[in-house]
């Protein structure tokens, strides 16, 4: 095993670790509005849902951003 080989691993697993952190970081964000808890996995509603992520509260209708933040409508 030579140099370059350790190195694509040792890259490997720490990209490996980020990406297990930055999913275990999601949890379930809750409605401000309804208090009513959002799933993670959904169908986005449009097409910045799927961008950015959020999602459209099933008990009340907010329009929530990642974060479970309602965002006002324009
Ligand atoms: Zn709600």
């Amino acid at each position: 095993m030579d140099g370059a080989t350790i190195g694509i691993l040792v890259g490997g697993v720490g990209a490996g670790i980020v990406l297990l952190l930055f999913a275990m970081s999601r949890r379930p964000v809750k409605c401000p509005g309804c208090g009513r808890e959002q799933p993670l996995r959904r169908a986005p509603a449009s097409m910045e849902q799927a961008m950015w992520g959020g999602s459209t509260c099933e008990g009340c209708g907010a329009n929530l951003d990642a974060r479970g933040r309602i965002k006002k409508k324009k």
